[in-house]
């Protein structure tokens, strides 16, 4: 019988890549709000001290650490520092991400790299340290923010499309290699979200052509992608791994 506490997180240690702003942001004052400790690792400290007010507020214990996550070897610290000061880590959610648009005839070396770099690698490595952790406790749960181009392709996003593509395939590969572990893996698909990497498709004729292929007929609001994490977070989806949940206002199926 589905209860309440399902979706309970009170004792769990939850950490959230870019949780200082946008989708991050709404997913840990979510996963705070169902009583998860919070740990968000981003690079811009104002914004991280701000966020960690707010989860505060909600009453759990948080923490901010200043994370570059192209950064490989700080990878693991920031891990541990999260696990000394909040306790093991039970949830991963593997947010942070950039968009770097450009031509694929001429798109710049270094620019594929940070795309690849920031929004698959970094999700990779940081959950084989996390689930390195939780498979001793035979418990935890990674969850990968994926996107719409995870399955269509479109004009002038190419590193950003083949990242978000490639981690789906790491969320499938990785739950089936963690499910003995007791480690479920799963993907949320957001749709248009208002945040600030949308802000240029927030106007203009990109809207109206977004507007009129979602049959909500509007963007979402980054607190509307929280919903879905803490269901993937709590024992409420025990049974559901490798599963990408969409959240994007029916955009994927118009
Ligand atoms: P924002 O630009 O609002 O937020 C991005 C977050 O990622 C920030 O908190 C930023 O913090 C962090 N970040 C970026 N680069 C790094 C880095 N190198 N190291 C650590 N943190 C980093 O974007 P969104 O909230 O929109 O996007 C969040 C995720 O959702 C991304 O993976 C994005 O691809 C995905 N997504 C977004 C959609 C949308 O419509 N908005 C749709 C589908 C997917 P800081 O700069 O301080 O490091």
């Amino acid at each position: 019988m589905a209860s309440p506490k399902m979706f309970d997180l009170s004792g769990k240690v939850a950490v959230v890549t870019g949780g200082n702003g946008g989708i991050g942001r709404g997913i840990a004052l979510g996963l705070a709000q169902a009583g998860a400790a919070v740990a968000i690792l981003a690079r811009n400290e104002e914004k991280n001290r701000a966020v960690v007010d707010e989860l505060a507020n909600a009453g759990v214990p948080a923490l901010a650490i200043k994370l570059d996550v192209t950064r490989r070897d700080d990878l693991r610290p920031a891990m541990e520092e999260a696990e000394r000061k909040l306790g093991p880590v039970s949830i991963l959610v593997n947010n942070a991400g950039i968009a770097i648009m450009g031509s694929a005839l001429n798109f710049r070396a270094e620019d594929w790299d940070r795309v690849i770099e920031t929004n698959l690698n970094s999700c990779f490595f940081l959950s084989q340290i996390a689930a390195q952790s939780m498979a001793a406790r035979k418990q935890g749960k990674i969850i990968n923010i994926a996107s719409e181009y995870s399955r269509f392709g479109a004009q002038g996003i190419i590193p950003y499309a083949a990242a978000k593509g490639a981690l789906v395939q790491v969320t499938r590969t990785m739950a089936i290699e963690l499910a003995p572990h007791n480690i479920q893996v799963n993907a949320i698909l957001p749709g248009w979200i208002e945040t600030d990497m949308t802000v240029v498709a927030q106007s203009g004729p990109w809207f109206e052509e977004i507007i009129a292929r979602t049959p909500a007929g509007r963007f979402g609001k980054p607190e509307e992608t929280a919903g879905a994490a803490v269901f993937l977070a709590s024992h409420a989806s025990d049974f559901v791994t490798g599963s990408i949940v969409y959240v994007d206002g029916g955009y994927a199926i118009r």
